[in-house]
């Protein structure tokens, strides 16, 4: 029996982010049988955001996977208890039925066709090479900074789980671009599982990986309001080295605030929209060969 045999195909988790939506949706409509030993199975995540057009009802439900949610008992939160559902649908995250989870995102950051990884394995370090190797332009994103069964995303009640990152597309729009970029990437993906079942990956070479680091907040004043903006070097393509001594942040006043440290840092999710609630200005990321 191949190792990667069930894989779900999540799309509209955050319900104002239509690539994937439209995408499940197509692939719903249009069923393809990729490769022989691999089931697929499409879902869209919330419904209720979806046809509202909203990233969530109450909650963030990409953020509602921790263990501990999905054992608490029911709650007022439409999204923590459809968290619960997904869980006994895809997962559940204890002992999953699904062997890989690829949920699929949009993002307002210029981050291009980005693949998002839970953890530092074979599987996951293979796939991001062959990737890189179909689709250049492709950036791979590690976001290892605890265990994968920590991390509150839905791609993790799967035994495996990915996002697909694709950006910059404003909320609530669908860019042709975007839709092909994805489209193309999942197929990439789809076929180098069926050569990781068939155990006839071809020779890969190390690739240029961003390594999560930390989220950084806009300066604010003392009655939390935001005084200076994301510079304008960051601006327009995200995973740009910014050196340390370099301007990270145009301040209202006139003035910019630097990089202070002693490492040259990656920033991607520049101006999410998303984060804004949460005045996240970027995160950061080191890059590595992977
Ligand atoms: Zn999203």
């Amino acid at each position: 029996m191949p190792e990667v045999q069930s894989i779900a195909i999540v799309g509209g988790t955050h319900g104002n982010e239509l690539t994937g939506i439209q995408l499940v949706r197509h692939l719903q409509n249009f069923p393809i049988t990729y490769y022989d030993d691999i089931v697929l199975s499409f879902i869209l995540a919330n419904a209720e955001a979806i046809a509202a057009n909203v990233r969530f009802i109450d909650v963030d439900l990409n953020r509602q996977f921790h263990l501990d949610n999905l054992k608490s008992s029911n709650s007022m939160l439409y999204e923590l208890n459809l968290a619960k559902i997904l869980n006994q649908k895809i997962g559940p995250k204890q002992a999953p039925l699904t062997d890989l989870v690829i949920d699929i995102h949009n993002t307002t950051s210029a981050m291009g066709p980005t693949l998002i990884v839970l953890e530092d394995s074979d599987f996951y370090r293979e796939m991001a090479r062959y990737l890189k190797q179909h689709m250049p332009e492709a950036n791979i994103l590690l976001e290892d900074e605890v265990p994968y069964q920590e991390h509150p995303y839905l791609c993790t009640v799967g035994k495996r789980g990915i996002m697909l990152e694709i950006g910059a597309q404003p909320q609530g729009v669908s860019r042709a671009d975007i839709f092909a970029q994805c489209q193309n990437m999942l197929q990439i993906i789809l076929a180098y599982v069926d050569l990781y079942n068939k155990q006839a990956i071809p020779t890969s070479q190390p690739v240029d990986t961003y390594r999560f680091g930390e989220v950084v907040l806009f300066p604010m004043d003392e009655e939390d309001q935001i005084i200076g903006l994301v510079h304008p070097n960051l601006l327009d393509g995200d995973f740009k080295p910014v050196a340390v001594g370099e301007p990270i942040f145009a301040m209202f006043d006139g003035s910019e605030l630097l990089l202070q440290g002693d490492k040259t840092i990656y920033p991607h999710f520049v101006n999410e929209a998303a984060y804004k609630q949460s005045n996240v200005a970027f995160s950061t990321a080191d890059k590595f060969e992977w």
